[in-house]
C-alpha cells in the first residue's frame, strides 16, 4: 500500500500517519520529494485498511499496490535516484562508465588495467575477487588479496571500485575494501545475502538473473531497499535464449522497460551480455539510446591471455578509443560521462 500525501503536508500530519501505521505493526518507508512525501507501508493489507487512513489530516490518497515490488516502483518514488558510489554518480545526468578485469590475477595487472581505464575517463574501476565459474575446475580468483590488490589500484588512481561478493558469509569483508558490492547473476535470486546486503550502509550493483523475468529483478532490489538499503543499480546482462552466436542476448528493451517502472539507476554489461569484444561498442552506444545510466565493460592488459572472459575484454587502447566514440552519443542524451552529477 502507498499512501500519497497531500502537496506540502506537514510534518506532523506525516509523522501522525507513520505512527498510527507503527502502532498497527506496519514498516513505513518514507519518499520525501519536493512537494510530495510517498510513504510505502508494508504491512497486514486487512489490518492497514481497517485504519481508514483516507480520512487522516494530510492524506490525499491510499493506493493499493498490485505489484510484488512497491519500493523500487516509480508509484514509490516518482523522480529518479542518483547513486553515489565515492566519486562516482550513476543515475540523473551522470552516465557511469565501470570499467577493469573479469577477474584480479596480480598486482601488475589490476593496476595497470585501473590506471589505463582511469586516463581513458572510466568513471569507477571493476574487478572481480571471488569469482562464480560454472566449472569448479576454472580459476576461482584470488579472494581476499584480490580485494586488497583491488582497493590498492583504484586509490591508486583515484576510483571507486566494485566486486562481486559471491557468498553472503563473505559479505561484510567484501564491504571492508569495496566501494559498492555486486549481486551476480547467479545469485540475484539469493534472498538471504539479499536481505543482509539490505542492511549494510554500501552501494550494491544487482545483475539480472540468467533467466530472470523483469519482475524478478524488481521483486530482488525490493529485498534490499526493504532492508534499509536504497542504492541499488539494476545491471542488464544478457539473458538465456536459443541465440549461440553471442554468449548470452543483451536484453536492451528490459533497461528501457525498467526505466519507466522503478527510480533506480539501470546500466548494461554488454561484455557477458554479447561474450564478444566486437560487439561491445555497438552495445554501448544502444544501451545509452536505450536510456542507460551507465556501461560496466571488462578490460584486460592482455585479453589473450586472461583466466577468464579474454574474448569478451577489450584490450586498453579499445576502451580508450570506446570513451571517445561515447562521449558525442552522451552528450546528444543530455549525459555527461563523469563524476560530478
Ligand atoms: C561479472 O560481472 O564478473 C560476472 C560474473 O557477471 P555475471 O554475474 O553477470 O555473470
Ligand atoms: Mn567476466
Amino acid at each position: 500500500m502507498l499512501i500519497v500525501m497531500r502537496d506540502h503536508a506537514t510534518s506532523e500530519e506525516i509523522d501522525h500517519v507513520v505512527a498510527l501505521l507503527k502502532e498497527a505493526g506496519a514498516e513505513a518507508h518514507l519518499s520525501r520529494g519536493e512537494v510530495k512525501t510517498i510513504i510505502g507501508v508494508i504491512g497486514d493489507r486487512e489490518v492497514m485498511y481497517s485504519l481508514e487512513l483516507e480520512g487522516l489530516p494530510g492524506v490525499e490518497q491510499v493506493i493499493r499496490v498490485l505489484k510484488p515490488y512497491k519500493l523500487v516502483s516509480r508509484d514509490f518514488q516518482p523522480e529518479d535516484t542518483v547513486v553515489r558510489v565515492g566519486s562516482a554518480a550513476i543515475g540523473g545526468p551522470s552516465f557511469a562508465v565501470i570499467a577493469g578485469p573479469c577477474s584480479v590475477e596480480s598486482e601488475e595487472q589490476v593496476l595497470a588495467t585501473a590506471r589505463a581505464v582511469k586516463a581513458a575517463g572510466a568513471t569507477m574501476l571493476r574487478g572481480g575477487a571471488f569469482k562464480p565459474r560454472t566449472s569448479p575446475y576454472a580459476f576461482q580468483g584470488l579472494g581476499v588479496e584480490g580485494l586488497r590488490l583491488l582497493r590498492e589500484a583504484a586509490d591508486e588512481v583515484g576510483l571507486p571500485f566494485v566486486t562481486e561478493v559471491l557468498d553472503v558469509r563473505d559479505a561484510e569483508t567484501v564491504a571492508e575494501y569495496a566501494d559498492m558490492l555486486q549481486v551476480g547473476a547467479r545469485n540475484m535470486q539469493n534472498f538471504m545475502m539479499l536481505d543482509e546486503l539490505g542492511k549494510l550502509r554500501k552501494p550494491i550493483l544487482l545483475k539480472r538473473g540468467l533467466s530472470a523475468t523483469i519482475e524478478e529483478v524488481l521483486s530482488a532490489a525490493e529485498y534490499v531497499l526493504k532492508g534499509g538499503n536504497r542504492d541499488v543499480v539494476i545491471c542488464e546482462r544478457g539473458i538465456r535464449t536459443f541465440e549461440t552466436y553471442t554468449r548470452n542476448t543483451l536484453d536492451l528493451a528490459a533497461v528501457a522497460a525498467l526505466k519507466t517502472l522503478t527510480h533506480l539507476p539501470v546500466i548494461a554489461d554488454p561484455s557477458h551480455g554479447t561474450g564478444r569484444r566486437d560487439l561491445v561498442r555497438p552495445m554501448c552506444r544502444a544501451a545509452l539510446a536505450a536510456g542507460a545510466d551507465g556501461v560496466m565493460v571488462e578490460v584486460h592488459v592482455d585479453p589473450e591471455h586472461a583466466r577468464c572472459d579474454g574474448p569478451q575484454s577489450l584490450t586498453p587502447e579499445m576502451f580508450a578509443g570506446l570513451m571517445n566514440d561515447l562521449r558525442p552519443f552522451a552528450a546528444l542524451e543530455g549525459r555527461r560521462i563523469g563524476s560530478e552529477g
